[in-house]
């Protein structure tokens, strides 16, 4: 019988990649943990990419789901579905302004495709507005938006879409350091504006912490500053919380909310339906009603992803997780800080709540990509798993599931202060 490994090789698309020398088979999971194929635990501190909210398996959404499964799976949208209609009031109520209407997809890819011609569609015009080091998805439209090479197989595919310098202050396109800056990345999009576009744009798309980007966290001010800008020029303000949303940045259900700038259109995935697939675009109503259609999406607001979302709000909800993501987040980050001070490696650790990047770098602050590799061997051995990303690939995603404790987060910061400690000096 041929091993997972050959099936791989042979059978997929050799474009999917894995962690590690040596991927890893995963085959089961409950809580904070997953077990591999040789029945090793690992502590999970990516949680599939952002994507698992409240633990592996959660008792409460799996009862739920399974409930659901054996009840009604799939009619799409041509006849009405309940389980959409109850989380479509559930994202209306929960989102902060006027954002009301919804449209299901499946992924954060689609989610993002729909904010883009949906603005596209409410304003009449074409141009977008995009910021570097953002990442949107994989299809085409979603690629041309992401503002990093790896990641755009085939060039640009969708013509129209401006990159504005984002707001990275560790390496400030502008050789400037904040407060002093007077923002001048948030500055330079009217500009941009101004010069590389027609002079309205339809959207301005961007993550408030960015996620595929190494957590590139922008000041307090940022979107105080761009968003008005974006709206001088008749455009809207599509925030994509696929990664920042349900939690993850502590204290508050969405990213944008720490910035005090309200979304025309938000998108959602990942972590929303703690490992259902769910796509979602929430929109103003007279923005979501500018798109005549018709439109279909057949999975999309299927019953069982619908229910795995309104199950996983309620635990959210019930456990008062966002409050833990700051709490246990703080309390992380204090000993991530902790680390720099011990470990030149480490360039900056930044972020919120349960969303914490530690940009690696060598000692003239140039990424150090093959220093993470082997804090990633090092910590897998260990039984930590951990993300990357960053255009550099020098940052580690750090990201628990939001229910974690900080007796949890302490065993992590001793793997990784003993990964950061095996390093070449
Ligand atoms: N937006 C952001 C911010 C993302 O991080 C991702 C996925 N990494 C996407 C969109 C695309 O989501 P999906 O992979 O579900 O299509």
């Amino acid at each position: 019988m041929r091993t997972t490994a050959e099936k791989y090789r042979e059978y997929i698309f050799p474009a999917v990649g894995a962690y590690y020398r040596e991927p890893v088979t995963m085959v089961r999971g409950e809580g904070k943990y997953l077990w591999d194929d040789t029945g090793k635990q690992y502590l999970d501190f990516f949680g599939g990419i952002l994507t698992i909210s409240v633990g592996h398996c959660h008792p409460e959404v799996t009862r739920r789901v399974v409930e659901q499964a054996q009840t009604l799976v799939h009619t799409s949208t041509v006849y009405r579905i309940k389980a959409m209609a109850d989380l479509a009031e559930r994202l209306a109520e929960l989102t902060p302004g006027g954002l009301k209407k919804t449209f299901f997809s499946n992924s954060g890819t689609e989610a993002n495709e729909t904010a883009i011609l949906l603005a596209k569609l409410y304003t009449g015009v074409q141009e977008v507005v995009a910021l570097r080091h953002g990442y949107s998805g994989r299809s085409m439209l979603a690629m041309s938006l992401t503002g990093h090479s790896a990641w755009r197989s085939g060039g640009t595919h969708i013509l129209g879409i401006k990159h504005a310098h984002n707001p990275y202050c560790y390496r400030c396109a502008f050789g400037l350091t904040y407060p002093n800056c007077d923002l001048r990345c948030a500055q330079d999009l009217e500009e941009l504006i101004r010069t590389e576009t027609s002079g309205r744009v339809a959207a301005f798309i961007a993550e408030p912490i960015q996620g595929v980007g190494g957590f590139i966290t922008a000041p307090r001010e940022y979107f105080q500053v761009a968003v008005p800008i974006i709206r001088k020029y008749g455009g809207l303000f599509i925030c994509d919380e696929v990664q920042t949303g349900w939690g993850r940045t502590g204290g508050k259900m969405f990213g944008i909310e720490h910035y005090g700038v309200e979304p025309d259109i938000m998108t959602f995935a990942k972590g929303l339906a703690n490992g259902l697939p769910i796509g979602a675009t929430i929109a103003r109503a007279e923005i979501a009603d500018s798109w005549k259609g018709p439109t279909i999406s057949t999975f999309g607001g299927n019953p069982v992803s619908m229910t795995a979302a309104m199950a996983t709000i309620e635990v959210i909800e019930k456990e008062n997780l966002a409050h833990n993501a700051e709490v246990v987040g703080s309390h992380l980050r204090q000993g991530l800080l902790a680390l720099q001070e011990k470990y030149p490696a480490i360039g900056e650790v930044r972020g919120m709540g349960l969303m914490i990047g530690v940009e690696v770098v060598r000692a003239n602050k140039e990424p150090a990509p093959d220093l993470v590799l082997e804090i990633f061997e090092k910590t897998r051995e260990q039984g930590l798993l951990i993300g990357k990303g960053g255009l550099y690939n020098n940052v580690l995603r750090i990201t628990p599931p939001l229910n974690i404790t900080k007796a949890d987060a302490d065993i992590a910061l001793n793997i990784l202060d003993q990964a950061f400690a095996g390093l070449p000096r």
